[in-house]
């Protein structure tokens, strides 16, 4: 997906509980299905299953509801079922895990690797998400010069999305 230049382009806007959200989760989807092709990767129906039930909202889903949820349609779910469903979809990049919360959201980003930043709503739930590549280039070179091992950074903001703020 090509980005623009302007300097706002890294930010990915909250969407709110009124926009067309079957875009959203069809855009997932078609993308999912086009970096598997591209990747020789499989894309099992239990896969787009849960990547389908992550993308129900963009709040954080845990796993034991994705279970609960996959059980009202499928029969006999174990959880190991989900989990492997779950590192599967996080190898590619297609989720991530929010640690603070303990749950995962759908990645709205790059197909490349990439450093995210979690805006995280603490009213609604709303998990947006940020590649702020200036960010994660200033930790990395701070934690550079403490002379840390960097191998993974996740940065979860907590508070308040503009419709929540202005409420
Ligand atoms: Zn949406
Ligand atoms: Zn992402
Ligand atoms: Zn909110």
């Amino acid at each position: 997906m090509a980005k623009s230049q302007d300097p706002g382009a890294g930010l990915t806007a909250f969407h709110g509980a009124r926009h067309a959200h079957t875009r959203c989760v069809g855009r997932a989807l078609t993308r999912a299905e086009a970096l598997c092709r591209r990747r020789g990767a499989r894309l099992t129906y239990m896969r787009r299953r849960v990547l389908e039930l992550i993308w129900d909202s963009h709040k954080a889903v845990k796993a034991y509801d994705l279970l609960d949820r996959l059980s009202e349609s499928e029969k006999s779910v174990r959880p190991p079922t989900v989990y492997r469903a779950l590192e599967f979809l996080m190898a590619h990049g297609l989720v991530h895990r929010v640690d603070s919360l303990n749950a995962f959201v759908g990645c709205s980003g790059s197909d490349e690797q990439h450093n995210a930043q979690f805006l995280i709503c603490q009213e609604c739930g709303e998990v947006s998400e940020m590649d702020g590549a200036a960010i994660g280039k200033a930790v990395a070179r701070q934690a550079a010069e403490a002379g840390f091992n960097l191998r993974r950074q996740t940065v979860e903001l907590h508070g308040e999305c503009p419709a929540c703020a202005t409420r």
